[in-house]
């Protein structure tokens, strides 16, 4: 797993210099009667934000791009494919010619949806809100799994400026209303009723069959094939893996010795880079939600032989 970190270090480095919000060293994990500290690196950003970053280390490279294009169409030629795109701002058509496709579209992915047609993903629901207080408050970042919710929780993690990113991750097949839930956890903690028109909700999937992310020459990667941990939620470093390892897919298919399909190339490097961590946060997953009464005990020690 390393490994990989170091090959893509330099963008992460990158990423690292030029965020401006804070980076943390502990989780607070806390339930009903206890609680226990999650020690580990990570930064806290807003979604914006750090999309901008990514996008700005692009506009350092001479990499021909498009803002604020939504692919609408892509037709089959017989030398790829031609990717047909609407320029939100007036309308206006773009066509790209490619040979591949990496489909970096996330859960809802057009991509998926046009050439993977049987390919679904369980997935689970969460909800986010930015919470300002108007005074100054202390409250430590956290994940708490209240008896309401296990094994799914509520967040809130502290960012710069006195703001918290607060939100909820349902359990899987849970059908509570998770706006109610939501506005629970706010006025327990915070004394504070969420607003419903800043509230939003998501679907976060997970996979760990890796057996049909690629097809003729078009690959998934991302939330676009579900590569989301189905503990805790997180898949945007899987994302930019999956990423790189669709890169280097296409680099093997390409290489003149090659007699493997880009599916079987993808599905290995998957395999090794991503496949133990998806599979250990689903046994967690499991592990946590058949041993209710001792939850966070649980939790704990999994945490605790992992790192
Ligand atoms: C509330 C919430 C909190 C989360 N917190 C974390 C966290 O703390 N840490 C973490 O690691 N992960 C977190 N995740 C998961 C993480 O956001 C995703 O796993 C990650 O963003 C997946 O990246 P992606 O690039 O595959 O897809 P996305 O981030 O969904 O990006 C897809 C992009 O494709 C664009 N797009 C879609 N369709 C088209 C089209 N037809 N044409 C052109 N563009 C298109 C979209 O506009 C979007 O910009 C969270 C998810 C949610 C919902």
């Amino acid at each position: 797993m390393n490994s990989i970190y170091k090959k893509i270090e330099f963008d992460f480095e990158d990423i690292i210099n030029l965020k401006s919000t804070n980076h943390q060293q502990t989780f607070v994990i806390k339930g009903s009667d206890r609680q226990f500290n999650y020690n580990t690196n990570f930064t806290i950003i807003k979604r914006v934000d750090f999309d901008n970053l990514l996008w700005k280390q692009l506009s350092d490279k001479n990499i021909p791009k498009f803002e604020g294009v939504g692919i609408k169409k892509i037709i089959e030629t017989k030398t790829g494919y031609e990717l047909i795109g609407e320029l939100k701002e007036n309308k206006s058509k773009i066509t790209v010619e490619a040979k591949y496709i990496i489909a970096a579209d996330g859960y809802s992915s057009y991509i998926r949806r046009s050439f993977f047609k049987n390919l679904k993903f369980n997935h689970r629901i969460a909800s986010r809100y930015y919470y300002n207080p108007k005074t100054k408050i202390n409250f430590p970042t956290s994940i708490i799994f209240d008896d309401e919710i296990i094994p799914g929780y509520f967040w809130a993690f502290q960012m710069d400026n006195n703001i918290y990113n607060t939100g909820v991750y349902l359990a899987e097949n849970n059908d509570q209303n998770i706006y109610e839930m939501h506005n629970y956890f706010m006025q327990k903690y915070f004394s504070h009723i969420l607003p419903k028109k800043e509230f939003s909700t998501w679907s976060i999937p997970y996979n760990t069959d890796f057996s049909k992310l690629a097809r003729q020459n078009i690959i998934l990667t991302g939330d676009a094939a579900g590569l989301c941990d189905k503990m805790f939620g997180h898949g945007i470093d899987n994302a930019i893996i999956s990423g790189y390892l669709a890169i280097e897919s296409i680099c093997k298919l390409e290489e003149k010795e090659n007699t493997y399909s880009l599916s079987e190339i993808y599905r290995y490097k998957l395999s090794q880079y991503l496949l133990e961590t998806l599979s250990n946060a689903e046994k967690t997953y499991e592990t946590v939600k058949n041993n209710k009464l001792d939850f966070l005990g649980t939790l704990e020690t999994i945490i605790k032989q992992t790192i």
